[in-house]
């Protein structure tokens, strides 16, 4: 459990649609969401999820289905709604990733993927989709306000240019977890960056310098970086 404080929705108002036709994932899956505290239905067709769609908060949507294309589900759903949509995909389905993600989905989880992953990122669509409820995160003495796009330090505001912030509310969207270099240019550039990746750290180090605190985003090395959850 994180201590990051993030303005979340109260849970137990979240419903997850859970579209998923083999039985012992999507039983798997609701049973811990429920226990997470989220409302959660499953449902094993992509009809039924369209049918079912306007009585949920987010979507999970595995693209393995067995009546129709999931990518064509995905394109379905966002025709009729803004829900967030989160696809699942097995390993080796990076074309329909892709496309799901092209047609309006929110992100994606690979199979076999952790519910600890599964929970941040249900808590991190909704946090994009809802800016004016939720945003504003808390981390010790640090503040990142995605509404106004501020960060406060121990009550004073931190200049930081406007990419800088982006990693900053990347990493404390879940504070504590080890953001890969790879999530991180996937979320604060796009999908499908091929610039030289050296520009990370320039910003990692230029934000470091401006919190004044080297330690406060820990580079773990091989894997990423963290912020350091407060104590
Ligand atoms: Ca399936």
């Amino acid at each position: 459990m994180s201590l990051m404080e993030t303005m979340s929705p109260p849970r137990d108002l979240v419903r997850v649609l859970v579209v998923e036709d083999d039985v012992g994932i999507s039983s798997q899956v609701t049973a811990g969401l429920r226990r997470e505290g989220f409302e959660t239905e499953a449902v094993a067709t992509g009809a039924a999820a369209i049918e079912a769609l306007s009585l949920f908060d987010v979507v999970l949507l595995d693209l393995g289905l067995p009546d129709r294309d999931g990518v064509e589900v995905c394109r379905e759903l966002r025709a009729r709604s803004d829900v967030p949509i989160l696809v699942i995909t097995a390993r080796g389905e990076e074309r329909d990733r892709v496309l799901a993600l092209d047609l309006g989905a929110d992100d994606y989880l690979v199979k076999p993927f952790g519910f600890a992953e599964l929970t941040a990122r249900i808590r991190a669509v909704l946090r994009r989709s809802s800016p004016d409820v939720t945003g504003v995160m808390r981390c010790g003495g640090l503040v990142v306000d995605e509404r106004s796009r501020h960060v406060l330090l121990d009550g004073q505001e931190v200049a930081v240019t406007g990419r800088e912030f982006d990693i900053l509310a990347t990493l404390a969207a879940d504070a504590g977890r080890v953001v890969s270099r790879e999530e991180i240019f996937s979320r604060v550039w796009d999908e499908h960056w091929y610039g030289p990746t050296k520009v990370l750290d320039v910003h990692i180090a230029a934000l470091r310098r401006k919190l004044g605190d080297p330690g406060l985003i820990e580079t773990v090395y091989g894997r990423g970086f963290r912020l350091r959850q407060s104590s």
